[in-house]
């Protein structure tokens, strides 16, 4: 459907309210008020930040434990300034579970010493942030998904946002709001993991080399709410093994964010080569272990979610900028597996996106020029320095969980150490006709979700807060040849039509009797970006729904 569109001018539009995006427009924010309280000629630059869930931080979800080193630079009075802080780590310990029993490593390794780091809900977190950043001066606009860039001679010069207000049909509905035409001379892209308009951006200017494709996770997580008395606020545990068989990379942890409210979840690796994972199921088979399930006995589940993780680290790090636009926080690779952390990364992304942005003002220049003098920022950076010593830490489990293991102890002792080949990488186990896959089937279908302990996709969907307009076009997109040749007769036989299993929230529903087989349910999705990683034909496009749709997190 062709439409006019209202067109409104900014210098900089920001688009995701995250971490990195947030402390971007904080610090710019209040460089350019240090700028005018010294200067006769004030900076007076229009910013905005869009963000298409409904609330600041309905949509960030992480563990979530945070480095505090950035807030150094850029907030060191942040806990007056009211952050909220679950906790601050105290205990931690990381162990090695088989099915039934738990062995604890007799030492701590680095990347898992978190003594003194904070404990945060991501959601609390970003809702604060956000306040800071409107609290200053800086326009927010919630539900507003950023749809398509537009390009101009070889730039990026304007977004369009989502339309509000049209059918499943395609036609528009009484109250129909069409999107808008947002111009700036420079974007910050931090959507997150797997953005929708980085990869229009990656379409257009080749941002990510072709010789390192970026890896994913994907992170389900509940939070709890327990009986006192079982284990002490800001107590971490990092557990591997069990219930991953060990070609598929993951594990989960614990983190008690007080007495009687708890954070646990599993992390499951997704690509497109071992397409049949599921990673809801590994959280509820992690649950029914006796070392997390004599924990939550007796409580309450307060919320659930899933989001998909960058875990590629600094060798699979897209270009920083391109022409009119930097890439900040996780779109940008910013996170280091190895710790399993990436808020201080994404922030440190976004005060050096600001410092750029500044001296963009400052100068009155927005060329690639200009602009990439954030990548020549981050070559200076300690961010830099961690991604490049944790470089090989992730593909080591390329090869499997122990060699994996291996290879990422000697790289403590030698940090970015790469082991040469010693065996071949990981085959996909997990497909029709393989003893992994029949056992992966069996395992499913024996699960019954006892709704104490362990619940079912839809149950725990429930408290995920997920709501969308039901009538509104479908935004994962498949095209209905694909549909007829590659979901009804090659996925199926080749794969077992995996969408079934790696989306968290039953989206993809597949019906063998029916024609086609697929069914959809977009209104249960949790952006999680999961099936546009995982789909091994990669005819599967996420792309944003109408803004405010989605999840509603607030503990996560
Ligand atoms: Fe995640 Fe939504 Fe895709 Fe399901 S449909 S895998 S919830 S992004």
């Amino acid at each position: 459907m062709k439409q006019e569109r209202e067109s409104l001018d900014f210098d900089i539009i920001l688009i995701g309210a995250g971490p990195a995006n947030l402390t971007l427009a904080l610090h710019l924010q209040r460089l350019i008020d240090n700028h005018n309280e010294k200067e006769k000629t004030p900076l007076q630059p229009d910013i905005a930040i869009l963000e298409k869930g409904r609330y600041g931080g309905a949509h960030l979800l992480s563990g979530a434990i945070l480095d505090p080193a950035p807030f150094e630079t850029f907030m060191p009075d942040f806990r007056e300034r009211g952050c909220p802080v679950e906790a601050v780590i105290e205990k931690e310990s990381v162990w090695f579970l088989s099915p039934r029993k738990k062995f604890r490593l007799p030492y701590l390794p680095e990347p898992f010493r978190n003594h003194g780091n904070l404990l945060i809900s991501i959601s609390r977190f970003g809702q604060w942030l956000r306040n800071e950043a409107e609290a200053a001066g800086v326009t927010i606009l919630d539900t507003t998904a950023a749809t398509e860039p537009v390009i101009e001679n070889g730039r990026l010069t304007a977004v369009i946002t989502d339309d509000k207000g049209i059918s499943r049909l395609g036609e528009a509905k009484p109250g129909f709001e069409p999107g808008m035409r947002l111009n700036a001379r420079a974007f910050a892209v931090g959507e997150g993991a797997r953005g929708s308009l980085f990869r229009a951006l990656d379409r257009s200017f080749g941002l990510q080399p072709a010789e390192t494709l970026q890896t994913y996770e994907t992170g389900v997580k509940e939070v709890w709410r327990i009986p006192a008395g079982r284990i002490e606020k800001g107590t971490v545990h990092h557990t591997f093994g069990y219930p991953l068989p060990p070609s598929v990379y993951g594990g989960g942890w614990l983190y008690a964010l007080s007495e009687t409210e708890i954070s646990l979840g599993c992390v499951t690796s997704a690509g497109p080569e071992n397409p049949n994972v599921d990673p809801h199921f590994n959280l509820q088979r992690f649950k029914d272990h006796p070392f997390v399930s004599a924990l939550l006995e007796g409580g309450t589940l307060l919320e659930y979610g899933a989001k998909a993780i960058t875990s590629g680290g600094y060798s699979a790090m897209p270009e920083l900028s391109g022409p009119g636009f930097l890439l900040t926080g996780e779109t940008a690779g910013m996170l280091n597996m190895q710790r399993l952390k990436g808020i201080h990364l994404a922030m440190e992304s976004g005060i050096m996106a600001a410092e750029t942005l500044f001296a963009g003002l400052i100068n009155d220049d927005f060329s690639d020029n200009a602009l990439s003098g954030y990548r020549e920022r981050f070559e200076r950076s300690s961010a830099r320095q961690e991604l490049f010593l944790a470089r090989n830490y992730r593909s080591a489990f390329d090869r499997g969980l122990y060699s994996g293991l291996i290879s990422a102890g000697v790289q403590l002792k030698i940090p970015g150490l790469k082991l040469a080949a010693g065996a071949a990488a990981q085959e996909n186990h997990l497909v029709p006709g393989s003893r992994e896959y029949t056992t992966f089937l069996a395992d499913k279908a024996a699960f019954k979700p006892d709704n104490v302990i362990t619940y079912s996709k839809s149950s725990d969907l429930f408290h995920s807060g997920t709501i969308h307009e039901e009538d509104q076009p479908c935004h994962l997109i498949i095209p209905k040849e694909s549909i007829e040749d590659i979901c009804n007769k090659r996925c199926k036989e080749e794969f077992g039509n995996p969408c079934q299993h790696f989306c968290p929230a039953e989206v993809y529903e597949i019906d063998p009797q029916s024609t086609p087989i697929l069914k959809l349910n977009p209104s249960n999705c949790l952006h999680c970006k999961t099936c546009d990683i995982a789909d091994p034909y990669a005819i599967i496009t996420w792309t944003p729904p109408e803004g405010g749709g989605g999840p509603a997190y607030s503990r996560s």
